[in-house]
């Protein structure tokens, strides 16, 4: 028996998840940022005050910047492993699906941490899918302790 892959299967996913997905927020790690309470000395590329209260003397800060997304968002339930495709995830862990866009990736590989339903979750692990071509990102979280 062959199986033919519809070439349209990134079309069906994306139809999916808009009809059933919800936002999600990324936060994601910006760095590079010139301290605005001291100034650069541009030979060390530190600070010119290595007392900074602001930036403790490396100049460059970084930050966190909002990203929204649409994903599908599975949550564990209760105490009880909820089995899905691919295995069992367990309470204070969620499973977010994305589509896989040069922005979606950057958010993903720069994600400091992600908020879900009012939930801090940090990323435990990133897999890619898609037949043939890669087309969605199916990422693990961990609820965020306190
Ligand atoms: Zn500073």
């Amino acid at each position: 028996m062959t199986i033919f892959w519809p070439s349209n299967t990134a079309y069906i996913t994306d139809e999916i998840r808009n009809a059933i997905g919800r936002d999600i927020t990324i936060l994601v790690t910006v760095s590079g940022i010139a301290c605005a309470a001291c100034s650069l000395n541009p030979v060390s590329n530190l600070s010119t005050n290595p007392f900074c209260p602001v930036c403790g003397g490396t100049y460059w800060t970084s930050t966190t910047s909002d990203y929204v997304v649409n994903a599908h968002v599975t949550i564990g339930e209760i105490d009880l492993p909820w089995r899905i495709a691919g295995g069992y995830i367990e309470r204070g862990e969620a499973v977010v699906q994305i589509k896989y866009t040069p922005d979606n990736l950057y958010a993903v590989e720069h994600a400091a941490h992600y908020i879900v339903d009012g939930k801090t979750y940090l990323q435990d692990d990133i897999s890619y899918r898609g037949v043939p071509d890669i087309n969605r990102m199916v990422i693990t979280l961990k609820e965020q302790e306190g």
